[in-house]
């Protein structure tokens, strides 16, 4: 079973319903934290979803390294840093290669004040084509999207989230038009997918609404769902441009929708 919570919806400009980039993955049972951009923590905590605060995370997965994916990872481990979280089985981050050195650098400005307490920071590059064994059975698995980065890491990543039983979601990251997405959501059951402006706001390395009902047509997921919405894409009937080219089920994401697999299990779509 997969659980995937929007929390943000949005790209880098955050507006009423679309955040920047927080995803709650929970697979077979383990939540996983993708992507906590500005205010992850604060939105985790205002759904309701980390009961015990810090302590209710145990892995943290960046598809890359822009600050609106990543930069409450700072928040993260200086909250970490009180004394009053317990957990002390190691708190997880995995990322592009490039972390460690981000983490470094983060270091660099804050020292010891982003030093978990209680636990133990694992963090770890992960390479495309590398899969992480998820706690209860399941698996991340991860891809290179096509989304140009000139410093810290010249890799970003999809993934693909995948149950005990199989049962698959698949997460773009950021990226333009890219094969290796086409290949990771082909017959995926659900398919979250950047779809950042409308065609004449086209930018590289992202997603523009024709570009993405291509995509849809050439994989054809069970459900697709959009995200990482800038303000011009997020007042468009998004799903309604993309369904005049594909009749498949599309969805536009607003913060604080869940997607549940097996579909009809609770989906809130
Ligand atoms: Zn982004």
């Amino acid at each position: 079973m997969i659980d995937v919570h929007v929390l943000g919806s949005g790209g880098a400009l955050p507006q009423a319903g679309h955040t920047p980039a927080t995803y709650w993955i929970v697979v077979d049972g383990e939540p996983l934290l993708v992507d906590p951009g500005p205010g992850a923590l604060v939105r985790l905590a205002a759904a309701g979803l980390i009961p015990a605060g810090t302590d209710s995370i145990g892995t943290v997965l960046l598809s890359h390294l822009h600050p609106d994916h990543s930069l409450d990872l700072v928040a993260l481990l200086f909250a970490a840093h009180s004394p009053l979280p317990v957990r002390t089985d190691p708190l997880r981050v995995w990322g592009p290669p490039g972390l460690l050195d981000l983490l470094d650098r983060f270091r660099s400005i804050y020292g010891s004040w982003l030093e978990p307490r209680s636990r133990r920071l694992e963090a770890g590059e992960l390479q495309p084509g590398q899969a992480l064994d998820v706690p209860g059975g399941g698996r991340c698995e991860a891809f290179a999207v096509d989304h140009p980065q000139d410093r810290l890491s010249g890799v970003c990543l999809g993934f693909r989230f995948l149950d005990a039983d199989g049962r698959c979601a698949v997460y773009s990251g950021d990226t333009g038009p890219c094969g290796n997405l086409v290949e990771a959501a082909r017959g995926a059951d659900l398919l979250v997918v950047e779809c950042s402006t409308p065609d004449e706001l086209a930018t590289p390395g992202h997603m523009a609404v024709s570009q993405v009902a291509e995509l849809c047509r050439n994989s054809r997921p069970a459900l697709t769902v959009l995200t990482h919405q800038y303000p011009p894409a997020a007042a468009l009937d998004l799903a309604s441009l993309i369904g005049a080219s594909y009749d498949g089920r599309v969805v536009q994401a607003v913060d604080g929708d869940v997607f549940t697999l097996p579909h009809g299990t609770g989906d809130s779509s």
